[in-house]
């Protein structure tokens, strides 16, 4: 059964926050001087909004969810690192994943001296049944479902995610931060159920931001407030939230841009398949395609002396390049590559 207070570190439940100038402040000021901020303004002088409100109002509204169910990071990366660090005893609880998937979960867990418990996707990449596994999921801790999965590119249905989420005390995080190229239902639709689900979305791949470092976070209020509480005060600055909003209220240009990157994602699928070297293009919910080679090391190299560079997963996928779509042109360049090698 999960219990939130049962998974909260004892030293973050006792922790007192800091509380920064802007915390203890929040009204309409004519002169500020509370912050040891230069006062000559420059658009930067200022430190940025520790609660990120107008970007968590956007969020709230396009996500449907209350703003204080979302929680806005560094990057997805870093609300992964702070569930480790308020919801698993180092040393005593576990991770657990499904490989092959995203690597940065099992370094966020080694970072905090958890162990990682693997339980391998089926052959087909789904998620194993239930019942071969649950008794490996004997500790708390974080359970991660990357869906689409990196590197397989699939997505898993939302009542297996339910069925695991439901069985499990500690907490299930649901990785989408490629959502945005898939047909499937997002998991937040499952939060008002699931007490222990979080959901990780990000603007580094649909929206083109990865520059920004922008990652979300939507769970219970509780779960929120939790995270909030040990994140570091300023931790998304002023030109990320001001750019992630724009982006956000203009979704125009990122709506055509998916489109066409779904549409090059078919036409990659279906001119690679017909290459004589490629065993296999798996199908794909996300910006990229894992592709079997009959010699992937020989494609990587080759490829690479031509200037381009995709991933090398055969660690992960025997014979398997990652490759994300591209531009029309750029795929049309690549499709070229692989053909003549
Ligand atoms: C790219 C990616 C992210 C994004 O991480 P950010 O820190 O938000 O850039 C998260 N999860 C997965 C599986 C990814 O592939």
């Amino acid at each position: 059964m999960f219990k939130l207070e049962n998974i909260i570190r004892k030293n973050i439940i006792d922790l007192t926050p800091y509380s920064s100038a802007r915390e203890e402040f929040k009204e309409e000021a004519t002169i500020l001087l509370d912050a040891n901020e230069n006062p000559f303004e420059t658009a930067l002088n200022r430190y940025p909004d520790p609660f990120q409100t107008a970007l968590k109002q956007e969020l709230s509204i396009i996500k449907r969810v209350e703003t204080n169910q979302i929680f806005v990071g560094n990057g997805s990366d870093e609300a992964i690192d702070l569930l480790f660090r308020a919801f698993c005893e180092p040393g005593k609880d576990k991770s657990y994943v499904f490989p092959p998937t995203y690597g940065m979960y099992e370094v966020s867990a080694k970072i905090n001296n958890i162990e990682t418990v693997k339980i391998n996707l089926k052959p087909d990449f789904q998620l194993p049944d239930k019942s071969d596994f649950i008794e490996k999921i004997d500790s708390a801790g974080l359970l991660f479902i990357c869906s689409p999965n990196n590197p397989t590119g699939n997505t898993y249905p939302l009542n297996a995610i339910n069925e695991i989420a439901s069985a499990f005390s500690g907490l299930v995080i649901v990785d989408e931060a490629y959502i945005d190229f898939s047909s499937s239902e997002s998991a937040i639709s499952l939060l008002s159920e699931l007490p222990n689900l979080v959901v990780l979305n990000t603007l580094s791949k649909a929206y083109g931001l990865a520059g920004l470092r922008l990652g979300m976070a939507f769970a219970s209020k509780e779960v929120i407030a939790v995270l909030n509480k040990i994140k570091p005060p300023y931790n998304v600055n002023s030109i990320s939230q001001i750019e992630g909003l724009k982006a956000l209220k203009n979704t125009k240009k990122f709506l055509s841009q998916i489109d066409v990157l779904k549409s090059e994602r078919n036409l990659l699928t279906k001119a690679l398949s017909a290459i004589p070297s490629v065993i296999k293009v798996y199908p794909s919910e996300a910006n990229f395609l894992l592709i079997e080679f009959d010699q992937s090391d020989k494609i990587f190299v080759s490829l690479k002396s031509k200037g381009i560079i995709v991933r090398n997963r055969t660690r992960d996928v025997k014979n398997c390049l990652r490759i994300t779509v591209g531009t029309p042109q750029q795929n049309r360049i690549l499709i070229k590559a692989i053909k003549e090698i």
